[in-house]
């Protein structure tokens, strides 16, 4: 369901394209974020004085974030290639091996959703990362016996949406850990002025690129998104001109309201006011509620609504704020239940 979502932030294959002409290729393109570039930075000047490849780099944070970004700007910065692959598709030991075996000094290996591979292929990885090395298997029954065989010496960066979901043992062995943030709204307005220079967009304004960056959730993938929606209804409708209200009107038409909910967000919501009073309510019941699965919740939809303030996590389970009551247009009632002491912040921020 999370797929067919006008605003998801998950890769969708229509991403594929747009999203490789819009990536930034040096640090000082890449926008935001800025003390995981200042380090960075740093680290990749430290690597390349002493001529050895950088640390492992473990990066998490929600989907389009800029993970798989940052991985291709380290190989660009440090001079190296990148191999591209993903914890699905490494199905056995011999898969990652193999791909081991095929990389030359120095280079990046990018392993995205790092979190999916199996155990067995974890204990690959551990020597590799650790020494340089891997353990082949050579014979059958009693009279195998394994053989320790050099790789070249790389860079894994890996990426997951939470740093929670890897095993400890495979945590450790990253030196370097990075938690991409959201992104603001002049963040992302960058962002897409950026982009819509590489799109050709015929006039882009300042007001329109706002308009877009404040409903794309905090997200350059989404922004991305909207602004080649915007610009097909501006190409039709205003002769090229993105303004504010035409990505106002071109969004509207997404069902995505002003905050960039849309109805799905907004389903949630309203079934955590209507049904249980504005919480506390669990996660699973939320997700038995909404037909949406645990993950993709606490992955894609918590962190934007956390974000505006909507929502908070308490022991007891996901609560409604004033805010969410305020902007679902719904009076919150007198017994409706807010996290200690947040009660008074988030009137204020009304
Ligand atoms: P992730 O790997 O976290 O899912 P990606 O690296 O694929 O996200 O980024 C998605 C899109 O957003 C890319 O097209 C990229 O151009 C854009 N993007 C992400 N982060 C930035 C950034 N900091 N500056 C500019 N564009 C960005």
């Amino acid at each position: 369901m999370e797929d067919q979502r006008f605003v998801t932030n998950t890769f969708r294959e229509e991403d594929n394209a747009l999203d490789n002409s819009l990536r930034p290729h040096t640090l000082r393109e890449y926008v935001g974020q800025e003390p995981v570039k200042e380090s960075l930075n740093i680290y990749i000047q430290a690597a390349l004085n002493r001529h050895e490849p950088l640390d492992h780099m473990l990066l998490y944070g929600p989907p389009g974030l800029g993970k798989t970004t940052l991985a291709t700007i380290v190989a660009a910065e440090m001079g190296q290639n990148i191999h591209i692959t993903s914890g699905p598709a490494i199905e056995r030991p011999g898969d990652l091996a193999s791909i081991l075996a095929n990389l030359s000094q120095g280079d990046v290996l990018f392993i995205d959703e790092i979190h999916r591979l199996s155990r067995s292929v974890e204990e690959v990885l551990y020597p590799a990362m650790e020494d340089f090395s891997i353990d082949i298997m050579i014979g059958k029954g009693p009279t195998a016996r394994s053989l320790r065989v050099p790789v070249p010496r790389f860079t894994l960066v890996g990426a997951t949406t939470r740093a929670g979901l890897l095993s400890a043992p495979l945590r450790d062995r990253f030196g370097i850990i990075y938690r991409l943030e959201l992104y603001t709204p002049e963040e992302l307005a960058r962002i897409v002025s950026r982009s819509a220079s590489i799109l050709k967009v015929t006039d882009a304004e300042e007001s329109g690129m706002l308009e877009i960056a404040r409903r794309s959730r905090g997200t350059p993938r989404i922004a991305n998104r909207m602004l080649k929606r915007a610009r097909d209804y501006a190409d039709v409708r205003n002769n090229g001109t993105i303004s504010a209200d035409v990505a106002n009107e071109a969004l509207r038409m997404e069902g995505i309201d002003e905050l960039g909910l849309d109805k799905t967000d907004r389903t949630m919501l309203a079934t955590m006011m209507d049904k249980f009073g504005g919480g506390p309510v669990g996660l699973d019941t939320l997700s038995a509620t909404t037909g949406e699965d645990a993950t993709t919740i606490e992955d894609v939809y918590e962190p934007y609504l956390m974000q505006l303030g909507f929502i908070m996590r308490t022991p007891r389970g996901r609560v409604c704020t004033p805010a969410a009551w305020a902007h679902m247009k719904r009076t919150m009632p007198q017994t409706a239940q807010t996290p200690d002491g947040a009660d008074d912040q988030m009137r204020m921020e009304i």
